[in-house]
């Protein structure tokens, strides 16, 4: 994880910096808000820690071209406001920054902000790449299924299958489908196959296992 200070103090740099690292952060800083894009554009930074009073682009502009730029729309942005010589921190988050925390702060509040909002985000990010059926969840990313909060040990076969029954949940699904789903147009199997792994997730799913029907002469749905 890789986090940039924008802050052109290069005391508070140096302190945040150096706890940053201690909680094995990566740490990048910039001290205006030209050489802040310019980190910004190599495009590997998580996370950005935004002061307001910068030289040559202010804080608050900064925030704004980065949530209008698709490419960088979605940092997670954190404010450090001060609290009478800097502007209100109600404008921070209409600007777009994700939190804020008001100067002097404690490093380990800055810390505990930094990573509810890592966590926060990264769980946004994978959003699309989850599938969920009553307690079942799939994550197609990291190639999962837990049940409740136990993960189910699947072969890769297995989780295909589930994940692609999930899929189309609703739908029937002819064995021969599934077969050139899972297995791949050129394999050359029974539709036995598809029965024996349908019969390996059953019983690897246990009571759970209710919502895969079978649908007599056709094949399988989830429902
Ligand atoms: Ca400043």
């Amino acid at each position: 994880m890789k986090i940039l200070i924008v802050e052109d103090e290069l005391s508070i740099v140096e302190f945040i910096r150096y706890n940053l690292e201690a909680e094995n952060y990566e740490v990048e800083y910039a001290l205006d808000g030209e050489e802040a894009i310019e980190k910004i554009k190599k495009g590997d930074i998580d996370l950005i820690l935004m002061d307001l009073m910068l030289p040559k682009i202010d804080g608050v502009t900064l925030t704004k071209l980065l949530r209008k730029n698709t490419q960088t729309a979605t940092i997670p942005i954190i404010m450090l406001t001060a609290k009478s010589t800097e502007i209100d921190k109600v404008v921070g988050l209409e600007v777009g920054a994700d939190d804020y925390i008001t100067k002097p702060f404690s490093i380990r509040e800055l810390i505990a902000r930094i990573k509810a909002l890592l966590r926060r985000s990264s769980t946004a990010a994978q959003g699309s790449d989850v599938l969920q059926i009553g307690n079942l969840v799939i994550n197609e990313e990291e190639f999962t299924a837990t049940l409740g909060d136990k993960e189910l040990e699947l072969t890769l076969k297995e989780f295909l299958l589930l994940k692609i029954l999930v899929e189309n949940r609703g739908k029937v699904l002819t064995r021969d489908f599934l077969l050139d789903k899972v297995w791949g147009y050129d394999y050359v199997g029974e539709s036995r196959t598809v029965d024996v792994h349908i019969r390996h997730l059953r019983s690897k799913l246990g009571e759970d296992a209710d919502f895969i029907k079978t649908v007599r002469g056709m094949g399988y749905k989830a429902q």
